[in-house]
C-alpha cells in the first residue's frame, strides 16, 4: 500500500483524507506517529504555508507528504480570518473561541458571504522542486448562531450555499462531496494519477 504522511495534527482532517484516499490504495499516516513537531506557518498565502508543512513532514519522516492549508474568508472582513483562521481568537484558540469572535464581528451585519479555501500540496520528498498544488473553495454564508455537532472548526456557523443547515449538520459523506477539501482532494488525486504516482 502506498503510504503518505498527512502533515496535520487534526483528527477531523485525518479522517476526511483517509476516507477519500482509501479507494486508491493509499494509506494516510498521521504525522503524530512520527513525532513530527509543529512547524511555524510563516507564509503569507495558503500555498506557502502548505508547502512549509509538507516539506517539514517529509523531511522528518522520510515519506512523501500531503499538507493542507485552509481557512475561511469572510467578505465583510475583507477576506479575514483567511490564513489566520486557526488563530483568529489568538494563538492556541479553541474552535468555539474562533467562531464566537467571528459571530461577534458580524453582529447586526447583513453582508454574511464567506467561503472556505483549501490548498493541498503533495511533495514526493523534502527537496521536491515541483510539488503538486491544488486549490478549491466552498461558498456559503455565516449563520447567526452555532448549529450542529459534526465537523470541526467553523462548521457550526458556516451555512453552505443552497443549504438551510450548517456544515456541522451534514454527514461526513455529504461534507466530503461539497467541501473545499473534498473538491481539492479530487483534483489532487487526478493530478497524482496523471503523474503516475498511483493508478
Ligand atoms: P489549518 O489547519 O492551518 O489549515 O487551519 C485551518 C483553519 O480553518 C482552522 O481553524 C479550521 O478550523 C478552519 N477550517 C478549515 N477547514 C475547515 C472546515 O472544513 N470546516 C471548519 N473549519 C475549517
Amino acid at each position: 500500500m502506498n503510504q503518505i504522511v498527512l502533515a496535520s495534527g487534526n483528527k477531523g482532517k485525518l479522517k476526511e483524507f483517509s476516507e477519500l484516499m482509501v479507494d486508491y490504495g493509499v494509506e494516510i499516516l498521521a504525522q503524530s506517529e512520527f513525532n513530527v513537531s509543529e512547524v511555524a506557518e510563516t507564509g503569507t498565502t495558503f500555498v506557502e504555508n502548505a508547502i512549509i508543512k509538507a516539506r517539514h513532514a517529509a523531511e522528518i519522516t522520510g515519506h512523501a507528504a500531503i499538507a493542507d492549508d485552509s481557512g475561511l474568508e469572510v467578505d465583510f472582513l475583507q477576506g479575514a480570518p483567511g490564513i489566520y483562521s486557526a488563530r483568529y481568537a489568538g494563538e492556541g484558540a479553541k474552535d468555539q473561541q474562533n467562531y464566537t469572535k467571528l459571530l461577534n464581528a458580524l453582529e447586526n451585519q447583513s453582508l454574511r458571504g464567506a467561503r472556505f479555501q483549501c490548498v493541498l500540496v503533495y511533495m514526493r520528498h523534502a527537496k521536491d522542486p515541483t510539488p503538486i498544488i491544488c486549490q478549491a473553495s466552498w461558498e456559503g454564508t455565516i449563520g447567526f448562531a452555532p448549529q450542529g455537532e459534526n465537523g470541526h472548526g467553523y462548521d457550526p456557523i458556516f451555512i453552505p450555499a443552497d443549504h438551510q443547515s450548517s456544515a456541522a449538520e451534514l454527514s461526513s459523506d455529504e461534507k466530503n462531496q461539497l467541501s473545499h477539501r473534498g473538491k481539492a482532494l479530487v483534483l489532487l488525486i487526478a493530478a497524482m494519477k496523471q503523474q503516475g504516482i498511483f493508478n
